[in-house]
């Protein structure tokens, strides 16, 4: 009958739910396993070295170095998975009226000298007058930062540039950057759960893969999605749309 039907579709859906975050747990701890490992050995072996006396310095420090970058990637992960959470119970869902023009002010000044250590310039273009949103400052702010933080680091030479378009009822963001760009088929894999492209300059950086999956799931409580348009060695734009909160009505006296 159709009353059995649904009954059975509904126990589905409740056990792909817990079978998603079962995988999730699973997968962050095998994540989370190999930069352990590697610190933990780099620590056991300065352990060693510095009972040693015929040991040059140098081997010590490239020990400690190596445990270092791990302990930094392990932060960084653990604190992608905090933003992931926060979003996910909803913390930071409570909504306010955003000036735009001054929120990219604020990330201007934010990303300018991390840009300049680069030799990257960071742009920003509003054209008139942008207006207000009204939406979560946290979810739009670690959505931007991201984006931001992302163009920089995937950016050898040239420009960041966020700009700001809106018409009667939208406002565009797009953060643009004249970087390494992304191939066809690593554009639709970007937003999964830990995926990194597979180019090399990519390997070259360090990162969770962690990042735009969180993004995604900011733009979603947001209410809009991120859309990219890459070329490879051109350079990426990733953008985003939310709807323009109405001016309030100002009264001639
Ligand atoms: P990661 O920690 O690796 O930066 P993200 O989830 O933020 O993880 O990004 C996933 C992958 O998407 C990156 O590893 C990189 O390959 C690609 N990517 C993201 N942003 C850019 C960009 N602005 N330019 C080129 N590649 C990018």
């Amino acid at each position: 009958s159709s009353s059995r039907l649904f009954i059975l579709r509904d126990i589905t859906k409740i056990k792909s739910l817990e079978e998603e975050r079962d995988e999730f747990i699973s997968v962050v701890s095998h994540e989370l396993r190999t930069p352990i490992t590697i610190a933990e050995g780099a620590i056991s072996n300065v352990q060693l070295l510095a009972k040693r006396e015929d040991v040059a310095q140098v081997k010590i420090d490239e020990a400690l170095e190596e445990a270092h970058k791990q302990v930094v990637f392990l932060a960084r992960m653990v604190n992608d998975l905090g933003t992931l959470s926060r979003a996910e119970r909803g913390i930071g869902d409570s909504k306010e009226s955003i000036d735009i023009t001054e929120l990219v002010a604020q990330l201007q000044s934010e990303y300018t000298p991390q840009a300049a250590e680069k030799g990257l310039a960071f742009n920003v273009d509003i054209a008139g007058k942008a207006g207000n949103v009204y939406t979560s400052r946290l979810y739009l702010e670690e959505l931007l930062q991201n984006l931001i933080t992302n163009a920089i680091k995937y950016t050898p030479e040239g420009s960041v540039t966020v700009s700001v378009n809106r018409d009667c009822c939208n406002v565009c963001f797009d953060v643009r950057d004249t970087g390494i760009g992304i191939g066809k088929s690593d554009q639709k894999k970007i937003f999964d759960r830990f995926y990194r492209a597979e180019d090399y300059r990519t390997r070259q950086t360090n990162g969770t893969g962690l990042g735009l999956y969180v993004s995604a799931k900011l733009a979603r409580k947001l209410g809009c999605k991120i859309s990219v348009q890459s070329r490879i060695n051109h350079g990426s734009t990733f953008s985003f749309m939310l709807p323009i909160e109405d001016p309030p009505q100002t009264s001639v006296q």
